[in-house]
C-alpha cells in the first residue's frame, strides 16, 4: 500500500465495569486492587482502546469485528494477544509513529504503574514514542468502571 500525505492517525475508546473478584489488568500489567475489569477477555480496556486506535489508523475496522465476544477461543484471553495480532496484521506496511493514551479511573491510584504500562506498550507497539496518562474523574466518575482513550499515529513501515 502506497500512502501519500500526512501519516494516518487513529482514535480508540473503551470502558469496562469494575467488579469484585476479578484480576485488574491494564495495559497488560496486573494491578493489585479489590476489583477487576469485567469482559469476555481479560477486560483490559486500555489495550482495547489502543487496538482500536491502531485499527482506526490502518483503516481496518474495530476490535469487535476482529475479536467478537461470541468467540469462545478468546474467552479469558490476554488482550496483549489482541494487540500482538493486530500489529502483526498491519506490519510490515506500517509501524507506529507514536501513541498517546489516557486512562480515567477514580480508583485505584494508577500513578505507580504508569511507567510499567508504558514500557509494556512500547514493547507491544515496537516504538519508544509512547505516552500514558492517568486521570481521576475529579469525583464525577466513572466510579465503577475504568475508561481509556488512545491515539495512535502510524508511519511507513520497514524501519
Ligand atoms: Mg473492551
Amino acid at each position: 500500500m502506497v500512502y501519500c500525505g500526512a501519516m494516518p492517525v487513529g482514535f480508540g475508546y473503551d470502558i469496562h465495569r469494575l467488579v469484585p473478584g476479578r484480576r485488574l489488568v491494564l495495559g497488560g500489567v496486573e494491578i493489585p486492587h479489590s476489583a477487576g475489569l469485567l469482559g469476555h477477555s481479560d477486560g483490559d480496556a486500555l489495550l482495547h482502546a489502543v487496538v482500536d486506535a491502531v485499527l482506526g489508523a490502518a483503516g481496518r475496522g474495530d476490535i469487535g469485528r476482529i475479536f467478537p465476544d461470541s468467540d469462545a477461543s478468546t474467552e479469558g484471553m490476554s488482550s496483549s494477544v489482541f494487540l500482538e495480532r493486530v500489529m502483526a496484521a498491519v506490519r510490515p506496511a506500517w509501524a507506529v509513529g507514536n501513541a498517546d493514551v489516557t486512562v480515567v479511573a477514580e480508583e485505584p491510584r494508577l500513578a505507580p504503574y504508569m511507567d510499567e504500562i508504558r514500557r509494556r506498550l512500547e514493547g507491544l507497539l515496537g516504538t519508544e514514542r509512547v505516552n500514558v496518562k492517568a486521570k481521576t474523574g475529579n469525583g464525577l466518575g466513572p466510579r465503577d468502571a475504568i475508561a481509556c482513550y488512545a491515539v495512535v499515529e502510524l508511519t511507513a513501515g520497514g524501519r
